[in-house]
């Protein structure tokens, strides 16, 4: 089959042209399960997939790529909250705007991030001080040999900073097919970041929320559509405080935000862009012009062209601050997800 016919070109938010044996679209539960059954049955690799927003494809995928397209959102309430039951398919952003249509507040923090619904668990994702965990209630999953359901409740779930169980223990074998979110009645704004700084905290609205937080992302974020990227492509470095005290000598102006561990988070856009790696290229791949933490393909790149970039950017980061970062983005190989620090080390 030529990779023409099974293109992953539109499945990756990269747009790197790899391809794969097969793509199959499943709306259901049971799709899933049967697709993921033929690919084991041949044992060939499989890959589930939403919208492919935090993948790289290093190669051309040997296997199948089964693409989650479950939809349906139903809303319920109880005195004092709303509850979502939203199926993984759905779209993160949109599930954001018509919540907020509908006058439920609370994922305003969370819009404009790419992606699924169902993916939003893999990785916790978060932005502007809020993440999935502050509103996830349940995530329901189906093991794929056998068909059965399971709900986990949101401590199940294990969540970290962009982490779960979703990387761990179900890792393989599993799909997720539903998010449970409970947004409560009484609404607290998180305007702790950024230009959300700036709004009134007596008079602030949902609305301008979601508004500020859509005018931040786009002014330094570049639209997947527009040019292939992948988001933050690197994790925010957790140091010591010793450590981070001895940048903090060396460089004043170094941001940096302690967490209850006692570990202090460093911003890794900034350790980038400090070594002046703004705007640069290496083949197809580029250091965003606005932000640094993104890798974008700029001109046709290939996932190894972005590999190469990821390993320099890693290096001069370690070389001027000694600090290592690791990637956020997660890398498949031809037979599927592999240690995407090893593949830069
Ligand atoms: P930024 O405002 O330039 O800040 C740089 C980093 O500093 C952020 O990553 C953030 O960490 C941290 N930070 C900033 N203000 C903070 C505060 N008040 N308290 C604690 N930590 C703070 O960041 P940005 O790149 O424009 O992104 C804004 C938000 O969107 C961030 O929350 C970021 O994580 C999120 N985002 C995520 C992705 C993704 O692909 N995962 C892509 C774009 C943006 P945190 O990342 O821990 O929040």
């Amino acid at each position: 089959m030529s990779c023409q016919q099974h293109s992953l070109k539109t499945w990756n938010t990269f747009s790197l042209d790899a391809c794969a044996n097969k793509i199959s679209v499943a709306e259901s539960a049971e799709a899933l399960c049967q697709f993921w059954q033929q690919s084991t049955n041949q044992n060939e690799p499989v890959l589930l997939l939403g919208e492919g927003s935090n993948v790289l494809f290093l190669d051309d995928f040997s296997g199948q790529v089964i693409i989650n397209r479950i939809k349906g959102i139903r809303v319920s309430e109880t005195a004092d909250a709303w509850s979502l039951h939203v199926g993984a398919g759905e779209n993160w952003h949109q599930l954001v705007e018509t919540s907020l249509e509908q006058g439920l507040s609370g994922l305003e923090n969370l819009a404009l991030i790419p992606g699924c619904a169902g993916s939003a668990p893999i990785q916790n994702i978060g932005a502007y001080g809020v993440e999935l965990d502050r509103v996830c209630e349940y995530v329901d999953i189906v093991s794929l040999a056998d068909g059965v359901q399971q709900r986990l409740t949101a401590a199940e779930c294990q969540f970290g900073y962009r982490d779960s169980i979703f990387k761990h223990q179900y890792r393989d074998g599993y799909a997720i097919i539903a998010v449970g979110l409970r947004l409560a009645k009484i609404w607290q704004p998180v305007l702790s970041y950024g230009d959300l700084r700036n709004l009134d905290t007596l008079t602030v609205t949902p609305r301008e929320v979601f508004n500020a937080v859509c005018q931040m992302r786009r002014s330094k974020l570049p639209d997947p559509k527009v040019t292939g990227n992948a988001g933050s492509f690197f994790k925010n470095p957790l140091v010591s405080a010793e450590v981070a005290a001895k940048l903090q000598a060396e460089y004043p102006h170094i941001p940096h935000y302690p967490q209850v561990s006692g570990d202090v988070k460093l911003a890794a856009g900034w350790l980038i862009d400090q070594c002046d790696l703004k705007g640069f290229h290496m083949g197809g791949a580029a250091v965003h012009a606005q932000q640094a933490l993104v890798l974008i393909n700029a001109n046709e790149a290939t996932g190894q062209d972005i590999v190469n970039l990821a390993r320099t950017v890693r290096q001069r980061v370690a070389e001027k601050f000694n600090v290592w970062l690791e990637p956020e983005v997660r890398f498949i190989a031809a037979q599927g997800e592999t240690d995407a620090v090893e593949v830069i080390a």
